[in-house]
């Protein structure tokens, strides 16, 4: 394939010009598709303010006087009457015009007006005085020494060049299916349209080819995984398992044992389990996990839980020694602030073998820390994770499987895209008895009644957690808000409570103090400035209540208010805001995490969901994923049906498509 530089035009200038903006290629270029569209209607000279772009039609007055400059630059002047008067029109680089635009030719002339001179600079002259009463001009994302004019003569000089040797994606049999246009016509009018309705169908025709080719990939790569045999063949018993399983002190929901069942087939299947199990905060995915790390130690191999946290990796080893306290199973906790003996201790017990399971925090993956036989990973909140610092396992040689556990509750949309590859596990059902927290939403000068509704609680004994108000970080005055607020507080409730504080400058050392003497019991109530920390389980606090919680994410909001309602006490959530009530309403009527993002996932795109780390494979040039979700699903059946077509194995487009996948990865 021919190179951008290659492209008539397109000097070393403009190259590096195109390159900063992230053109490299020849199909980059094409595939800079307009932002957005100016749609000029054919109007009168009176009609069009200053600097406003107009097309207008009229009459040639004068002939044109051509001038010409340095470096093969022209200009040409002539005067144009309009049935709304007459006006001034100059056009650069035009001079092969000039036998055409003769005295007396009717013209359309497309330009900026500048109304003090009474001169339109024109972009375009067209003789064709028939044509459209709109033009559609494509705006580019340029920069300082490209212009859109640049941008767009760039593309179509590459189209007209090279047209036809840019690689079209569709195979021949859903391009006719759907009555597709080609690819080099889509892109044709994608950067020219001549009508909307054109404009609209070459728009789904490119984003449906841009979600199949994501979707192939996805479907690939899947399949990929299902046929490596590189991971650990088990078999599980059953009996032994259900033994274990009717010894829980409840029953098990439907949801929690269908994932079970899921995750112990991928353990006894030849391929390494790549699962994630979602459900909403409190719907009970710890037990699930467990039960994942027993059937793993029935067959032999130690299982390792990772935390994002030292609270949280705390709380899950106390769960778990509660959990296998009349088994034989040997438990560890490594976290960072741990002995330096008991640390040796605990690396001594993994590389022998002797310790089974072992709960921790990033501690678990250090350098040090050597596994006997890692059978199984587990990451809680996995998108506190980063990919490399799973990988960096060190395991004699086993490859483990893997489970991802997140209370995010993902819309339907970004599971199938961000977690495209991975297999999913879904917890929907509640265990049962779980009470509803009641929400409200509250205006600061309601105050007064938050307040009351808090003091209400602490007579009962139970706990609160705050979220402060917004601070501007740079203004470094976010201390004396929160402070503000803890006097406040004081002087509501005397001093017969304590109130404490945590905030995002603290040490980690610090904070966890806190969350410790919060948990039992010591504060009563704890003001945070940040998040609290994910996943934290103090059963006797009931109300949580969040400042400004127009700020936050209705996901967000959701797993705050996760934070409360974890005992058998009715508790409440109290949102403080004096915009955005409507959102905030949603919350209000609202408990099941996956509605709440899915609205949420409407209201503002994916940017609460996750951190910027899934950001990178979600660009897509036309597509969006967020409006998008019909053409994504029909390129995901597509796209399914034509990997598993033995028929089409032969096509150079499927050979094509494949090698494009490994190579990348
Ligand atoms: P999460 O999904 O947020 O990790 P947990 O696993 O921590 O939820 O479960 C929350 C609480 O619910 C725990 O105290 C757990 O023991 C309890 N629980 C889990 N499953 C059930 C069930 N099927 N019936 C009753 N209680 C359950
Ligand atoms: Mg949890």
């Amino acid at each position: 394939m021919a190179e951008l530089k290659d492209v008539k035009g397109i000097g070393p200038k403009s190259l590096s010009l195109l390159n900063k903006i992230g053109i490299f290629t020849i199909d980059d270029l094409v595939t800079h598709y307009p932002f957005r569209y100016d749609v000029l209607k054919r109007d009168e000279l009176s009609n069009i303010g200053d600097g406003e772009k107009i097309i207008i039609d009229g009459k040639i007055e004068s002939v044109p006087i051509l001038m010409r400059f340095k470096a093969g630059l022209n200009k040409m002047n002539f005067r144009l009457v309009t049935p709304s008067g007459v006006v001034g029109v100059s056009i650069f680089n035009r001079a092969f015009l000039k036998s055409k635009l003769l005295v007396g030719t009717d013209v359309i002339v497309i330009g900026k007006l500048d109304k003090s001179k009474n001169v339109i600079t024109a972009s375009d002259i067209k003789f064709d005085i028939l044509s459209n009463k709109v033009k559609i001009e494509p705006v580019y994302h340029c920069t300082s020494g490209l212009t859109n004019k640049n941008m767009s003569t760039y593309i179509n000089m590459a189209l007209l060049m090279y047209g036809k040797e840019i690689v079209d994606y569709i195979p021949n049999e859903y391009q006719e299916r759907y009555q597709f246009v080609n690819k080099k016509t889509a892109l044709n009018i994608i950067h020219n349209p001549s009508t909307s309705e054109k404009l609209k169908e070459v728009t789904i025709r490119l984003k449906y080819e841009e979600l199949f080719q994501f979707m192939f990939k996805i479907n690939y790569l899947k399949q990929q995984k299902k046929r490596e045999k590189n991971g650990l063949v088990r078999k599980i018993s059953r009996e032994k398992l259900n033994h274990f399983i009717n010894k829980i002190p409840f029953t098990l929901t439907n949801d929690q044992t269908k994932a079970i069942d899921e995750i112990v087939k991928d353990l006894e299947a030849p391929h390494r389990m790549n699962r994630l199990l979602q459900g909403d905060v409190g719907s009970g995915k710890t037990v699930v996990a467990f039960t994942a790390m027993y059937a793993n130690y029935l067959c032999g191999y130690q299982s390792a839980l990772m935390a994002p946290t030292e609270i949280l990796a705390t709380q899950h080893y106390l769960n778990l020694c509660e959990f296998f306290k009349d088994t034989d199973i040997q438990v560890a906790l490594l976290t960072g602030s741990i002995s330096k003996k008991e640390k040796n201790e605990i690396y001594k017990g993994l590389l022998t073998g002797t310790i089974h399971m072992v709960i921790g925090t990033h501690a678990l993956i250090q350098d040090e820390v050597i596994y006997n036989n890692l059978g199984l990973v587990i990451t809680d909140e996995q998108h506190r994770f980063g990919v490399h610092q799973r990988a960096n396992l060190q395991n004699k040689g086993i490859k483990p499987d893997v489970l991802y556990m997140s209370a995010t509750p993902i819309p339907r949309t970004y599971a199938l895209t961000i977690f495209g590859d991975m297999d999913v596990s879904t917890i929907k059902e509640r265990p049962k008895g779980r009470q509803k927290i009641d929400t409200y939403v509250k205006k600061n000068s309601e105050i007064t009644e938050v307040l009351e509704m808090m003091y209400e609680e602490l007579k009962g004994g139970h706990q609160i957690y705050v979220i402060a108000p917004l601070i501007e970080e740079s203004e470094n005055s976010d201390l004396t808000t929160v402070n503000e607020l803890k006097d406040q507080m004081k002087l509501a409730f005397k001093d017969k409570y304590r109130i404490d504080i945590v905030h995002g400058k603290m040490a980690s050392g610090a904070k966890d103090l806190i969350m410790e003497q919060f948990k039992n019991n010591e504060v009563q109530i704890l003001i945070s400035t940040t998040v609290v920390e994910v996943g934290v389980d103090v059963p006797n606090a009931t109300t949580m209540v969040i400042f400004d919680a127009d700020r936050f994410g209705l996901s967000t909001l959701h797993q705050l208010r996760g934070r409360v309602g974890r005992g058998t006490s009715k508790s409440q959530c109290i949102l403080v805001s004096d915009s955005d009530a409507e959102r905030l309403k949603i919350m209000e009527r609202e408990d099941d995490g996956f509605v709440i993002s899915e609205e949420d996932f409407k209201l503002r795109g994916h940017g609460d969901l996750f951190g910027t780390k899934q950001s990178g494979d979600m660009t897509f040039k036309i597509a969006s994923i967020k409006n998008d979700y019909k053409i994504l699903l029909q390129a995901k059946k597509d796209s399914k049906e034509y990997l598993e077509n033995k028929d089409t194995d032969n096509d150079s487009l499927k050979k094509y498509l494949i090698q494009s996948i490994t190579k990348v990865n």
